[in-house]
């Protein structure tokens, strides 16, 4: 069976532009477990021959979004079990905001292992966005533009040892 990775973050990031830029033209199956989180996506991906399942996740975006709900964490809970890994997707346009802390700082205790992804990176703007996001202290960042397809390549990197 191939690996599983979801896709987190708090709303706006990239991560259903990530999810499109990764399935490609390839259908996504829409999972309407009811209950469970909402708009759950699911589709194939491979980079460079590492082919995996990915999910893509909108649990944190109806939420006021400085908070984190118990309801929507577990909802994430629920969709992180199973995975083999999980891309954490933070904008280095708009710099961490505290949920994006609350979400790293809950990631970090969860057994699953997480790439830590930079999206938005693209030209100079991404830079210090970039740099900021090692303090997270979930590893070594990977700048991405999933709206251009710069460094999607880049996540084999981080993803082939965990998975
Ligand atoms: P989600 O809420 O995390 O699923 O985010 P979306 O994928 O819906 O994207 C939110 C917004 O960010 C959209 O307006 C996208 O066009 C934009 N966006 C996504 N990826 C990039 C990127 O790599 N660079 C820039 N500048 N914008 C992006
Ligand atoms: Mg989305």
């Amino acid at each position: 069976m191939k690996p599983t990775v979801i896709i987190i973050g708090r709303p706006n990031v990239g991560k259903s532009t990530l999810f499109n830029r990764l399935v490609g033209k390839k259908l996504a199956l829409v999972d309407d477990q009811p209950g469970v989180t909402r708009d759950r996506r699911i589709g194939d991906a491979s980079i460079a021959g590492l082919e995996f399942t990915v999910v893509d996740t909108a649990g944190w975006e109806d939420e006021d979004p400085d908070t984190l709900p118990g309801r929507m964490r577990a909802q994430t809970e629920v969709s992180l079990e199973g995975a083999d890994a999980a891309m954490f997707v933070v904008d280095a346009r708009s710099g961490l905001t505290p949920l994006d802390e609350e979400i790293g700082r809950w990631l970090r205790g969860q057994s699953v292992p997480v790439v830590l992804v930079v999206n938005k990176a693209e030209g100079a703007a991404g830079e210090s966005g970039v740099l900021e996001s090692y303090s997270l202290g979930l590893g070594e960042p990977i700048p991405i533009s999933a709206e251009h397809g710069e460094g999607v390549a880049d996540l084999f990197q981080g993803l082939w040892p965990v998975i």
